[in-house]
């Protein structure tokens, strides 16, 4: 049967009753499934949620080690949903100098006032109309919030707002419309959103976020033991991508360089991001490339390398038989390992941590 109500996710109009007689909707488009509730829950006179829930303990664990390589001295970290602050003091017993901040809509929030730094007493559909803060969180974490808020969007929106520029945001949701690898459908009255692999991911990246992580299979709990977790950041245009990778090349290789290899790698991952000026000698031992012209310079034999020449390193950008060129250059041309650059040790070094 066709309905007038949207997907909050995609906004398709033609979502569909997933079972008669129950309020789930179903979008064909995102794999999203949805109810709308009848009246507004309302949280802020529930205590003690986690309280008697065995799962916690271990739940808590878990989710503080997924958390730990991203505690950097000094972060400014928010919980949306912190409850009693459990995960945020274990965070802080970790790395004491972060700053844990919380969002609590239930009187829980007077617990985690006393172990964390701020708690603000709403919830984040709250925090959407309430007057704006600065806030510029490197963390943001929400474990099992986006399931409970009817405009997922608006939330992300405002969760957005609050995050730093470098910022990120680690959530987990129940996965798909049961949650569970048992029980089919989750009717706990709170969820209002089932969110499919898709959906999820759509539903930030409509926001302008990138999606950096995405995984399925996590246990939260005995009802709930299929949940996903994502981790997302600020997009960045492909173009400031380019530039940013330049200037690495650049900054690591120095006003002078050559290179040692025009294969595959040195096109896919090299060429495009170098400056030929900064281009002292290319080599390859490929007698068919020997002789050619790469960034207006001809391909030498490695024979005609000599070490009072080179004014700069050698990056070598073959990783496949990197091994062999490093031995060749060290021991037959006679350079220093400092003089030697291999591909892999500069993309290694780029990686960001975590
Ligand atoms: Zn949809």
């Amino acid at each position: 049967m066709a309905s007038k109500v949207k997907c909050p996710i995609c906004d398709n109009a033609s979502v569909k009753h997933a079972f008669p007689a129950e309020a789930f909707f179903s979008c064909d488009h995102c794999g999203h499934y949805f109810r709308v509730p009848e009246k507004n829950i309302d949280y802020r006179l529930q205590l003690g949620r986690n309280k008697n829930n065995p799962w916690h303990v271990s739940k808590i664990e878990n989710r503080s080690l997924w958390i730990e390589p991203f505690l950097k001295p000094h972060a400014k970290i928010l919980e949306i949903g912190c409850a009693e602050g459990d995960l945020g003091a274990k965070l802080l017993e970790m790395e004491p100098t972060l700053q844990v901040d919380g969002l609590e809509p239930s009187q829980d929030a007077k617990i985690a006032g006393q172990r964390l730094g701020t708690v603000f007493p709403i919830s984040i559909e709250e925090a959407v109309s309430s007057p704006e803060r600065v806030c510029d969180y490197d963390l943001i974490l929400a474990f099992h919030v986006f399931e409970h808020l009817a405009s997922p969007r608006l939330g992300l929106v405002q969760i957005r707002k609050m995050l730093a520029k470098e910022g990120r945001i680690l959530i987990e949701v129940p996965s798909g419309l049961g949650g569970s690898n048992h029980i089919p459908i989750d009717r706990n009255p709170e969820h209002l959103q089932f969110f499919s692999s898709s959906s999820l991911c759509l539903l930030f990246e409509r926001a302008g976020m990138e999606v950096i992580f995405l995984q399925s299979g996590y246990v939260e709990s005995l009802v709930y033991d299929r949940c996903t977790r994502l981790i997302a950041q600020q997009a960045t245009p492909a173009s400031r991508k380019v530039e940013v990778f330049t200037d690495y090349f650049t900054e690591y290789l120095g006003p002078k360089f050559s290179i040692y290899g025009i294969g595959g790698m040195f096109w896919q991952c090299v060429e495009p991001y170098i400056d030929p000026q900064h281009l002292e000698f290319l080599f390859d031992a490929d007698k068919s490339k020997q002789g050619t012209n790469v960034l207006g310079k001809p391909v030498l034999a490695p024979e005609r390398l000599r070490v009072d020449e080179l004014r700069g390193p050698i990056l070598v950008t073959s990783i496949d038989y990197e091994k062999e060129i490093i031995e060749l250059l060290s021991q037959k041309q006679g350079l220093r390992s400092s003089q030697i650059i291999p591909l892999s040790t500069l993309l290694e070094a780029q990686l960001h941590e975590p």
